[in-house]
Parts: C-alpha cells; structure tokens; sequence
C-alpha cells in the first residue's frame, strides 16, 4: 500500500508536484525537471520526500530481520524502479564513506557470531545505493563497527574490535573519508 502524496489535491501546485514526481519515477533527472516545472524549493523537498517515502513503502516487503537490537524502520535497499529514481533524482541523502584512500587504515574485522544483546545504532551509512554499509554501534559502555557486505546472495556480517568511544569515534571517522576499511 502506498500513501498518496502529502499535498491536497486539486491545486496548482499539486499538479506541479504530481508531475515532478511522475517525471522522476520515470527516470528524469531531479536538476532537468525542477527547471522544466519551476519547481520551488518547498516543492522540491516534498517530491523529495515522498520519492523516499516510495522507496521506503517499496521494500518494507523485503525487511530484513537481522536482531533485535536494530531499530523497527530499517528498510532494505529498494530495488527496480523505485532504486533507479533514487538514483536518477540524486535523491539519496543518506551518508556514503569516501572511496578508500591509498595507504589507509586497515581495520581488522570479525565475522558476526551470534546475536548481540542490546547493541544501539549511533550512525550508519547508505544502505540504498551502496552494497557495503557500515554502522557505528554502541553496546556495553563500548563502541565497534558493524559492516554488512551485500555483494553476495547472503548478507554477511563482520564487526570490529569493541573500544571505548574516545578511541572508536576517530576510527569511524576516518572509515567515512576514506582513510580506513
Ligand atoms: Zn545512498
């Protein structure tokens, strides 16, 4: 089921709105079809927002269960055409880590084992375009990161070693510019 947009039907704009996000589901770049309908920048947050919204209804059918530490509005990546709109709109805003650099940082990573009790996600990165994300958890007065690889038929899991925040935030940051993996 997906929700109708959120604007009230029947007004000038709406019809602008409509059409902004037919264009985009049909692969029109976001930038051409914001000057081709004078979109303003209040219309363009709106079919911003409901092209996520359409990408989140799409692929709450494919959720993934993966423990009950994650929060309850996790989505799976959207797929087809929902994917390919995103993309076209350059409509994702999620955060995506810096390609790695040269000479970066090794981090050394663990297979998931188990089912980790009371784990909290501080901050992730792009589950949507990109196939490896990385999240920075919180458990047990200690941090580590959680990387999920999706390039295979089954996502496989791999963490960190578990350090105190003030020694753990560094390494996230560097794994988002690039300067560690
Ligand atoms: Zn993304």
């Amino acid at each position: 089921m997906t929700a109708p947009p959120p604007w009230r039907p029947g007004t000038r704009s709406a019809t602008r709105r409509d059409e902004a996000v037919r264009l985009v589901l049909a692969g029109r770049a976001l930038a051409e079809v914001r000057k081709e309908l004078a979109l303003t920048t209040v219309d363009e947050r709106l079919v911003v927002d409901y092209l996520l919204h359409l990408a989140a209804t799409a692929t709450r059918a494919v959720r993934r269960e993966v423990g009950p530490a994650r929060p309850a509005d996790r989505h799976a990546p959207p797929t087809g055409e929902v994917a390919e709109a995103l993309a076209a709109a350059r409509a994702c805003m999620n955060l995506h880590p810096a390609p790695e650099q040269p000479g970066h940082l090794k981090l050394h990573w663990s297979p998931l084992t188990g089912r980790m009790a009371r784990v909290r996600v501080v901050a992730h990165t792009c589950e949507w375009c990109v196939l490896e994300s990385y999240e920075l958890c919180a458990s047990g007065g200690l941090m580590f990161i959680r990387r999920t690889d999706r390039t295979h038929a089954r996502p496989v899991e791999s963490v960190t070693e578990h350090l105190p925040e003030g020694r753990m935030m560094p390494l996230w940051a560097r794994l988002i510019s690039g300067q560690a993996r």
